[in-house]
């Protein structure tokens, strides 16, 4: 049986009780002690503990969700941003192509340049500042860098030859 320490309410000194045990009487003052209340007392102490607890929890929790949030929006805007561009250089340089004309050439590559160097630079942005803590245990994930910075320049890869395919259409 677990023996529980306390002290006691009235003199102070150091009592044992059983587990189970619900009254006594202190050996020093003779004090009557019902551990019924002491052990309802503690008990409210550990439920409180553990709402701190929790609370504390969850204010990791919303705050990991925010960033991820806000990270998610700049990851969708920089791949937006890489396909546009590159679907418009490509579009600009084609016509200019076809129609044997100078005139939208100077945007269409200065388009094509902003796409590879979103294309170059986005991956390793994102994966410096890609939220690195699980939402539900608070803990690191193992290879989240690593991972992320695979799968954005895959992605990357993937809009670029969209967004050629799709600015090549234009033009048969
Ligand atoms: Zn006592």
């Amino acid at each position: 049986m677990e023996v529980i320490k306390m002290d006691c309410p009235n003199c102070g000194a150091h009592l044992k009780r059983q587990q189970g045990e619900y009254f006594a009487k202190c050996p020093y003052c003779d004090s009557e002690i019902a551990f019924d209340s002491l052990q309802a007392e503690a008990t409210v102490d550990t439920y409180r503990q553990q709402v701190n607890t929790f609370e504390t929890m969850e204010a990791g929790r919303s705050r990991i969700r925010l960033e991820q949030k806000q990270w998610n929006r700049l990851k969708y805007l920089l791949i937006a941003a890489c396909g546009i561009l590159n679907f418009a250089g490509f579009t600009m340089v084609g016509y200019c192509d076809l129609k044997e004309t100078e005139s939208l050439m100077g945007p269409g590559v200065c388009a094509l340049l902003l796409a590879s160097a979103i294309f170059l630079a986005a991956p390793i942005c994102l994966t410096l500042t890609v939220p690195d803590r699980d939402i539900l245990t608070g803990e690191k994930k193992p290879g989240i860098r690593i991972k992320t910075i695979i799968q954005m320049y895959l992605i990357l890869f993937g809009v670029m030859i969209l967004s050629i395919v799709l600015a090549a259409m234009f033009f048969i």
